[in-house]
């Protein structure tokens, strides 16, 4: 049996790390405030909004939720914004994704000030961390590489495979483990023989969104293994990417769905409003 990355646990740590720094900004008089814009009415989004909102009641953050609906022009979004760069009391903000159809997301993020981009996904944010200088980082794969340090896993000289290329996860996962030194592959659709591939991983992060993908066959004997991916089976049930029976039989270290990633992208984003707070405050 693989040793068990308990992101839920290490998540409570964290957060009870940073109540410490909630507690010393309000000292100086300044009071955190992470804004949520959720833009129209999806179910799953909805979900991850009051997560957030309840994380910051936790530690103390000023949570302001901005709903808009479903109609929502690109201009009321990104005007929206532009009042909430104005607004010297929101120290951060964040735009649920995904956005309706008639919103071009990168368009939109692109819009918040890079100082209060909570998520990390504005391209000059983008631009510094592939670049090396990185100021805030993506909410989940900085939530991955805690994870792997904090479960005590060498990154330098050891070969990573990240299955995925998004914007938000994939790309910033493999270039944050690049920065540590790992050499690393990334895989996606088109990727031949991805079992093969994934077999070389001493490191294995998985964020596709297919149900329990990675099986056990695919994993080399000992390697750490990330499943960043949450898909919602037809009886309700949440599983990952990773199948987690075949897998926890070769892997060394393994996250568990839900209570492994999903927990940590939290814990990141109360850590960015509060990096936000503490240098711009
Ligand atoms: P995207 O849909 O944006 O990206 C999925 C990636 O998977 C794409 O790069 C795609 O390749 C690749 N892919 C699709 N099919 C295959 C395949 N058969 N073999 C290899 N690669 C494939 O998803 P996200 O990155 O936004 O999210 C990935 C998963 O992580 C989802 O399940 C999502 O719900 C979850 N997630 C979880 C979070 C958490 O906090 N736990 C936070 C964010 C996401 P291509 O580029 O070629 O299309």
């Amino acid at each position: 049996m693989a040793i068990r990355m308990d992101g839920k646990k290490i998540a409570a740590e964290i957060r009870g790390e940073l109540k410490g720094r909630v507690e010393a900004l309000k000292a100086r008089g300044i009071e955190p405030c992470l804004a949520v814009i959720l833009a129209g009415d999806d179910p799953a989004s909805k979900i991850y909004v009051r997560n957030k909102k309840r994380a910051c009641e936790e530690i103390g953050i000023r949570s302001l939720e901005i709903l808009l609906p479903e109609s929502v022009t690109e201009q009321e979004l990104i005007e929206k914004i532009r009042e909430l760069n104005e607004d010297r009391s929101v120290h951060a903000m964040l735009v649920q994704l995904p956005l309706p159809r008639q919103i071009d997301s990168l368009k939109v993020l692109d819009e918040i000030a890079p100082e209060k981009d909570a998520d990390g996904f504005h391209v000059v944010n983008a631009g510094r961390l592939f670049t090396g200088r990185a100021s805030v980082l993506p909410c989940t794969p900085a939530g991955c590489m805690e994870l792997i340090h904090r479960a005590g896993v060498e990154v330098s000289g050891k070969t990573a495979v990240v299955v995925g290329r998004s914007n938000i996860v994939g790309k910033p996962m493999a270039q944050l483990l690049l920065n540590e030194n790992a050499t690393v592959t990334i895989c996606h659709s088109r990727t031949r023989n991805l079992g093969e591939i994934t077999r070389k991983a001493d490191i294995l992060v998985c964020a596709v969104g297919r149900a329990k993908m990675v099986t056990g066959e695919m994993v080399k004997p000992g390697a750490c293994v990330i499943d960043v991916g949450m898909n919602r089976l037809e009886n309700g049930k949440v599983v990952g990417d990773v199948d987690f029976e075949s897998v926890d039989e070769v892997a060394g270290y393994l996250t568990p769905v839900p209570g492994g990633v999903g927990p940590m992208t939290i814990a990141m984003l109360m850590q960015n409003a509060i990096l936000a707070a503490e240098k711009h405050g």
